[in-house]
């Protein structure tokens, strides 16, 4: 397993967001976590990540429990995470923003990094010279996965990706981080709240409602059972 996470707990102040996740990332998959807003998906990948620290529980990356490490020592170890809105310097030009990224390894491997990130995103080798503020949002998100990728991860966890996007561009971007899947072996953590995209390349969906998970198994499974196809597919 990638990503063993056990009986987490996590909120803020006095409030009490996740009341002991369990969740299983198998290497090489892209595993989706779904719920309706408020539920917690953000904090999940938070208390994951240690930009929250947890309650209780732990989190177990690659067999070594890495539930206490602060944030850099997870990157160092090769977990990252693409937050929600993206933050980009928008008066940097697109190769400046990927350069940025890989600040966390002292800025080695520069070269090979924007190699991968340009063969997986052409449009923002195209698009290099450009400042990030004028980029489209799908573009922007692009920038986003990118700089992440500088940092040479095997978990890339992605909140919300498709927020804002026309869901043409959702797709395409479900579309290229499967591709980082299968051809980069890279391992996927996603949270999404709008998910028919997200489906079609899932290996295993997790369902989250207040600070618990519901229901999981494959897409699917989840997908045929009534309340979820509601709730979360218009169907
Ligand atoms: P969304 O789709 O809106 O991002 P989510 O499932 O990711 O929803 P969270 O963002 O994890 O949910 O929020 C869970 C709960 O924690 C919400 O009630 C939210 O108001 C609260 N919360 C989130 N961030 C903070 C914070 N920094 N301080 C206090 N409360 C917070």
């Amino acid at each position: 397993m990638e990503l063993v996470v056990e009986r987490l707990e996590a909120g803020y102040g006095e409030m009490q967001v996740l009341w002991g996740v369990d969740l299983k990332v198998e290497k090489g998959s892209f595993t989706v976590v779904l719920g309706p807003n408020g539920a917690g998906k953000t904090t999940l990948l938070r208390a994951i990540m240690g930009v929250v620290r947890p309650w209780r529980g732990r989190v177990v990356y690659r067999g070594v429990d890495v539930t206490s490490l602060p944030p850099h020592r997870k990157v160092a170890m090769g977990m990252t995470l693409v937050p929600e809105g993206r933050r980009l310097f928008p008066e940097l030009t697109v190769e400046e923003n990927l350069v940025l990224g890989a600040y966390s390894r002292g800025f080695k491997g520069v070269e090979e990094g924007l190699e991968l990130v340009y063969r997986v995103f052409p449009r923002l080798k195209e698009r290099r010279g450009q400042k990030a503020g004028t980029l489209s949002g799908g573009e922007q998100q692009m920038l986003a996965i990118g700089r992440a990728l500088m940092s040479r991860p095997r978990l890339l966890m992605l909140d919300e990706p498709s927020q804002g996007l026309a869901p043409k561009l959702a797709a395409e971007i479900i579309e290229l981080l499967a591709r980082l899947r299968d051809e980069e072996g890279l391992t996927l953590l996603m949270v999404e709240q709008n998910v028919a995209a997200a489906l079609r390349r899932a290996d295993m969906v997790y369902v989250m409602e207040q600070g618990r998970i519901v229901v999981s198994g494959p897409p699917d499974k989840v997908a045929s059972i009534e309340d979820i196809r509601r709730a979360y597919f218009g169907l």
